[in-house]
Formats: structure tokens, sequence, C-alpha cells
């Protein structure tokens, strides 16, 4: 083996002995995978087929010691670095080119407590391994919509999804978490131990450290709920929107609803005629009692005619991955995303005229339901500050071929572009590309002096810097 030449924080190249890296292999109880080694491929490659980036050594931890050591080594050595949790992340910052990347994928291990509805949660574990363990106790705590997605980055940027309206963000749930800092120490951190650093974490995204373990609260629902899809001509949008979102903020924090406007994917329960054309899709699920979610639904399912109206009980965990067949792993993806106070019928019209020209079959433009239980909570009480919006709108920009890239990043900015003046301004750090770093600081509003500050105590030289990067404050 000969000595590895690395990529440091200064953006520039040095050589690592290979004693150092055979060092390493010795202290880790996971492993260490330098390019075409075992295990070098599976931990650099990401949802996102966009990235494609080549780390020179890898550390699959399988617990706190292991990353310990690798964030020492980074440290003292000064390497770029990344953390990988479920490798889900848009913006592609789990993984750099050339530096040393920690890889959390293997820690996937979910602790369930029925007695104090609590569950213990490893950093690689996925939305499914957690929703798993937990339904079989019938409890939950509010997690994304997408089952492959890592608990982590979705906990750490905020995380909400069909249970938050009525339970809030999965950082409303986060009771206290194991953090290994940029000094290579863990820090327990909770309301009581390190009360500034758990409110950082709670939507400061990977900023502070690696965290190790999660420990949320739980809450009993399940095995099924009420949930499902309807689905309306696309042309009957502009009629159906202004309904959907007075329906929506009417709603009881139980029920959640979700538009989505794309090309119809060829469900089983579509007709085939309908494969391909233009849709609006209501995603809806009534988190809380059958009948109570019967009548909470009655509005919504009573609008126009729907060419499929398919809301029935579903077991949780299979509605939790109801999305899945349509987001798989290896596409490539470019999102664009902002808040709404309000879907005005200007914000309605421009969304409307921007996917009349879908690029791609694959593309979409959903708007999610947000507030409930979740805007209850103050916007300084944790470091996630946007908890007034009633509606996010995320264009997800969809599609196989190289070739198409530009026509469709494009497509994207110009549709975000478009319904920029109706939107709050505000933006779910969870949801931004990799380019929109000049986006950060307004994304955290008030909340971003604060968390700079408590950068600068717990990382002052940035070496967690490969997320959407909050500077030490000076
Ligand atoms: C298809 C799809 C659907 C989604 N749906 C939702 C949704 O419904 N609701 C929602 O809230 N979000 C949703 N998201 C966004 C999701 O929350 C983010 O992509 C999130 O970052 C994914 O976490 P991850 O661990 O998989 O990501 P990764 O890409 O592994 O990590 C993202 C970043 O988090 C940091 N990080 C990860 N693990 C750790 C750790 N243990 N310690 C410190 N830092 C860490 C790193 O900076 C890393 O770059 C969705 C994403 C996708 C791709």
């Amino acid at each position: 083996m000969t000595d590895l030449t690395i990529q440091t924080l200064e953006a520039s190249t040095k050589t690592i002995p290979q004693d150092t890296v055979s060092a390493l292999r010795g202290k880790v109880r996971g492993t260490v995978a330098l390019p075409g080694e075992d295990g070098y491929e599976d931990a650099r490659t990401i949802w996102n087929g966009m990235v494609d980036r080549r780390p020179a050594l890898v550390v699959r931890c399988l617990g706190a010691a292991d990353v310990i050591n690798a964030v020492n080594l980074a440290r003292d050595e000064k390497l770029l670095l990344a953390v990988r949790g479920g490798g889900h992340n848009i913006a592609g910052n789990a993984v750099c080119d050339d530096g040393l990347l920690i890889d959390l994928s293997l820690m996937r291990s979910v602790r369930i407590d029925p007695a104090s509805a609590t569950a213990r949660v490893e950093p690689g574990a996925t939305l499914a391994d957690f929703d798993k363990e937990a339904q079989e106790f019938g409890l939950v705590t509010p997690l994304g919509i997408n089952s492959t997605t890592g608990v982590a980055g979705l906990t750490l940027g905020g995380g909400f999804g069909w249970t938050t309206r009525k339970f809030g963000l999965t950082i409303d749930n986060l009771i206290s978490a194991d953090i290994v800092t940029a000094d290579g120490k863990l820090l327990h951190v909770s309301g009581r131990e390190n009360p500034d650093l758990f409110w950082a974490l709670r939507g400061g995204g990977g900023n502070f450290g690696v965290v190790t373990s999660f420990e949320f609260k739980l809450h009993p629902l399940g095995p099924q709920v009420l949930s499902g899809l309807i689905v309306h001509p696309l042309e009957k949008a502009r009629e159906l929107l202004p309904q959907f979102s007075r329906i929506a903020k009417q709603a009881p924090d139980e029920l959640t609803i979700w538009a989505v406007m794309r090309k119809a994917p060829p469900l089983v329960f579509l007709s085939t005629e309908w494969h391909g054309k233009d849709v609006l899709v209501f995603a809806a699920c009534y988190a809380g009692d059958m009948k109570e979610g019967e009548k909470a639904l009655k509005g919504l399912r009573s609008l126009g005619k729907p060419i499929a109206d398919v809301i029935s009980p579903h077991p949780f965990t299979a509605w939790q991955a109801a999305f899945d067949p349509l987001l798989t792993p290896g596409a490539r993806n470019y999102w664009k995303s902002h808040d709404f106070a309000d879907l005005t019928d200007p914000a309605i019209n421009a969304i409307l005229n921007g996917v009349q020209d879908l690029p791609s079959p694959e593309c979409e433009v959903f708007i999610a339901q947000i507030g409930g239980a979740m805007a209850r909570i103050p916007g300084n009480a944790t470091a996630y500050p946007n908890r007034d919006a009633h509606f996010t709108m995320n264009v997800h920009t969809r599609w196989q071929d190289k070739a198409q890239d530009a026509a469709c990043i494009a497509w994207a900015r110009h549709l975000f572009e478009a319904t920029a003046p109706f939107a709050s301004g505000s933006v779910y750090v969870n949801f931004m590309p990799d380019d929109e770093v000049d986006r950060v600081e307004k994304a955290y509003g008030t909340n971003y002096r604060r968390l700079a500050e408590i950068k600068r105590r717990y990382d002052p030289t940035n070496l967690f810097r490969m997320n959407q990067n909050i500077r030490p404050a000076r």
C-alpha cells in the first residue's frame, strides 16, 4: 500500500503515510475502505444520481468509538470531511471528493421501549427501520414520506410527514442525542445537558458534530390509518386547488393533505388511458380514529369528479412506503423549494403555468400541508425557525438521462422564480440543493446568529462544513 493523497480543509492536498491508515484500521470496529476496496462503492453511492463523488478514505463506522477515531484523524490532519447517514439529501453533501467520509449507514439499530414510549435509534437507520420496530408496538414518531430516507439527516434538518400536524416535527419529539463533537468528545445533549447544543441540533443539520444515537418520544397510532390518493385531471386544478387550500386550512391536526401535480404513473388502480397523462393527486392521511377520519375527509372526497379515489384503511408502514416506487435511488434529481403562508390565486396560477410543460415524465410539483402541532411551538424554541407556514412547495425535478440536465434544472429554477413573489421567503433546509449556499443564513432567519455562536463554541475551525453550512461567528 502506498501513502494516501487526500484533500484538506484548505482545499489543498496532503499525503498521509500508510502507517496512519493501518493504525486507523487497527483501531476501528467497522472497516476502513480505500477506492476499490470492499464497501467503498456502497458507502459513496447516494440517492441522488447527480452526485458521483469519490472520497480518498472511508470509515464505515459501527459505533461511537469508530466515529471518535475518524473525527480525531480528520481534525488532527485538517482533512475535508463528509458525514453520511441514509444518503438521501438532495444536495449530496453526504459524500465529498478526495476527502474522508464517515459512513454511518451500517449503524441501523432501533430499540423501542414500549413502557416509556421511547425509541433509541442509530444514525444509519432508515424511516422503514424505525417504523417497522415502532409499529410492532402500535407506536410512531413523525418522520417523512419516503421510507428509504435516513432518520439522521431528516431529524437534524427538522423532519415532517404525515403525522407532523398531530405530533409535531421530528425534532419536537427528540428527547436527547449522543454527539461526537469536533474535539473528539462524546457528549450527551438534552433539555438539561448541553442545552444550547441540543437546541442547535434540532434543525441546525450536521453542523455541530456526528450524532451517534437519537432518543425519540413515541405516540400510539395504527396499525392502520385512513389514507390514500384521490386523482383528478390536471385541467381541473385551477378550480380544485383553491378548495384544497380552504379545506387544508380548516382541517383538524389529524388530517394532512399533499397536492401533487405530475404525469400519472402506471398505478394499478388507474385505468390505462390515464397513464402518462397530467394529473392532480391529493394524497391524504388521517392520524387518528377511522370514523372521525371519514368525517374529516368528506370535504376533500366530494370535490369535483375524481378519476380515482383509493382512500381506505392501510397499514401505517405500507402508507409510509407508498411513494417509494416513485422515489427509487439512482435517478438524477434537482429540487427548488419554498414555503407559502397562503395558496393565493396568483400563486396557484404561477404553479399551474409551470406544470404545463413538465420536462420529464418523473418530474412533479408537490405542495405539502404543514402547520398544526408544529406551528404551536415558537420559532426560537429550536433551531428550526419557520413554523408558521401552511404549505411547503417542492419542485421535484427527476429524470434519467444526463443529456437532460440543463433543461430540467432550468425548468425547476424558472418555476421557482415565477412562484417566489407569492412565497413566504422561508425554506426547509433539507430541501435545498447544493447551489443555494447564499440562502442558508436566510433559511435560519433570526436563529442564524445563535447558531453561528454555538458553531464557534463547538466547531471553531468549521470541520463539519459539508452541509448547509453555518459559519462560526467571528
Ligand atoms: C425522496 C425523498 C423524500 C423526502 N421526503 C421528506 C419528507 O417527507 N420530510 C422531510 O422532512 N424530509 C424529506 N426528505 C428530505 C430529507 O429529510 C433529507 O434529504 C435528509 O437530509 C435525509 O437524511 P439522510 O440521513 O438520508 O441524508 P444524508 O444525505 O446521509 O445526510 C444529509 C446531511 O445530514 C448530515 N448528517 C447525516 N447524518 C448525520 C449524523 N449522524 N450526524 C451529523 N450529521 C449528519 C450531513 O451533513 C449530511 O450531509 C426527503 C428526501 C428524499 C430524497
